[in-house]
């Protein structure tokens, strides 16, 4: 599929100049967070991602000609700081398929923010001890099940849950803790095993954090009836083991924390569907080719790689990515219908999740 990315390079609009303070959208939020997708590539094929019928052999990727050079993207992420983002996540496509992934770290490091990496953790634990030492601050891994069979299915090139869990305990002993745990929940597939995943994590220091399935892109055939609503999971758990609300670590914070009331530590729930957290929605992502989205179920995002690759200034391209900012009115999980979740979205392992 190609993605449609509209130019902001013509002029025929020019951007107001960003003159300082704090930059807001037209629904008063402000820029926090920026993921980075690295790749569009993936070791997996994941069902409610990049199902194998249309990621197959047949699939275009990016060429390498198009995506972003480490230094393209260090250059984005200084201007993206002075606008105002504390946060970086480094995500794909599976992000350590990019090959020296840490050289990228290293780089992002310089800018005093907090650099984070969600992975599915087949190659991070030949990895972690090089991230770490780059200046990555946490990692999240993705582990929809304990489950040898469900989780092979789930990520559907027989992976095995081994290996995930050595690169989880691999990310600890090189300081990446505490690790967070992403559990996509689909009904009648992995549902059975909220409760072996609460317990696995339960009292380990790690976070389990459940999140809803959702209505990403265009090719996973996405149901409502295929989702978990985050306070079923919550009531499944807390019968097991009660749980009590903690409040947030920052404003805008994607998952809402639970505490085990005897101390065994958190989880996290992530409820994009059924409790729309639109209006504190701080992120903006970078795609792989230069492409800014100002919105996970964006129809289209903006080119920035022209602006880059076309000899603009760090000024100029930093009024463009405000102007963008400024028009910014998304809040697609708070109008969602399952007839909007049949429009033709960007991809998530495109746009990075
Ligand atoms: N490959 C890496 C991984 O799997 O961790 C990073 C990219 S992946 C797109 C980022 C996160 O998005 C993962 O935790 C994944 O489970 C989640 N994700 C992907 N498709 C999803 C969907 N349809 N609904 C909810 N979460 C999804
Ligand atoms: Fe790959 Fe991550 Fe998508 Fe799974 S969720 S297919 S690991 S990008
Ligand atoms: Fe943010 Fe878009 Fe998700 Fe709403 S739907 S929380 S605006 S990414």
């Amino acid at each position: 599929m190609v993605m449609k990315v509209i130019p902001i390079s013509s002029g025929r609009t020019p951007a107001p100049a960003f003159a300082g303070g704090t930059l807001r959208d037209t629904l008063g939020r402000s820029m926090h967070d920026l993921r980075i997708s690295v790749t569009d590539r993936c070791n997996f094929r994941c069902v409610y991602c990049m199902p194998r019928e249309v990621f197959d052999a047949n699939y275009t990727f990016l060429p390498h000609s198009a995506i972003l050079s480490f230094e393209e993207i260090a250059r984005l992420a200084r201007i993206f700081v002075g606008l105002g983002v504390e946060k970086i996540r480094l995500t794909g496509g599976e992000p350590l398929v990019r090959r020296d992934l840490h050289r990228l770290v290293a780089m992002l490091k310089e800018l005093d923010v907090e650099l984070t990496l969600t992975t599915n953790g087949s190659l991070l634990a030949k990895n972690a001890q090089a991230l770490a030492q780059a200046g990555l601050d946490r990692v999240t891994v993705s582990l929809d099940s304990l489950d040898e069979a469900t989780f092979r299915a789930m990520n559907d090139v027989d992976f095995p849950v081994a290996k995930v869990l050595e690169s989880i305990d691999a990310a600890a002993a090189a300081g990446l803790s505490p690790v967070k745990v992403n559990m996509v929940v689909k009904r009648g597939v992995n549902d059975g095993d909220i409760l072996p995943m609460a317990e696995r994590w339960r009292g380990s220091g790690h976070i389990a954090r459940f999140i809803e399935y959702m209505d990403v892109g265009s090719s996973n055939g996405w149901r409502m009836d295929d989702v978990v609503p985050s306070a079923e999971v919550v009531r499944r758990i807390s019968e097991r083991w009660p749980l009590e609300p903690v409040g947030a670590n920052y404003a805008g914070e994607v998952a809402a924390r639970w505490r085990y009331v005897d101390g065994a530590g958190e989880i996290g729930v992530i409820s994009s569907v059924t409790q729309a957290f639109c209006g504190s929605c701080t992120r903006m992502r970078l795609s792989t080719e230069g492409a800014l989205f100002t919105c996970l179920f964006a129809q289209s995002g903006h080119d920035l790689k022209s602006l880059l690759r076309g000899g603009a200034s760090d000024e100029e391209i930093r009024d463009q990515i405000a102007a963008v900012w400024q028009r910014r009115a998304d809040r697609y999980s708070e109008i969602r219908t399952s007839e909007t979740a049949k429009l033709r979205k960007v991809e998530m392992s495109y746009i990075g999740g």
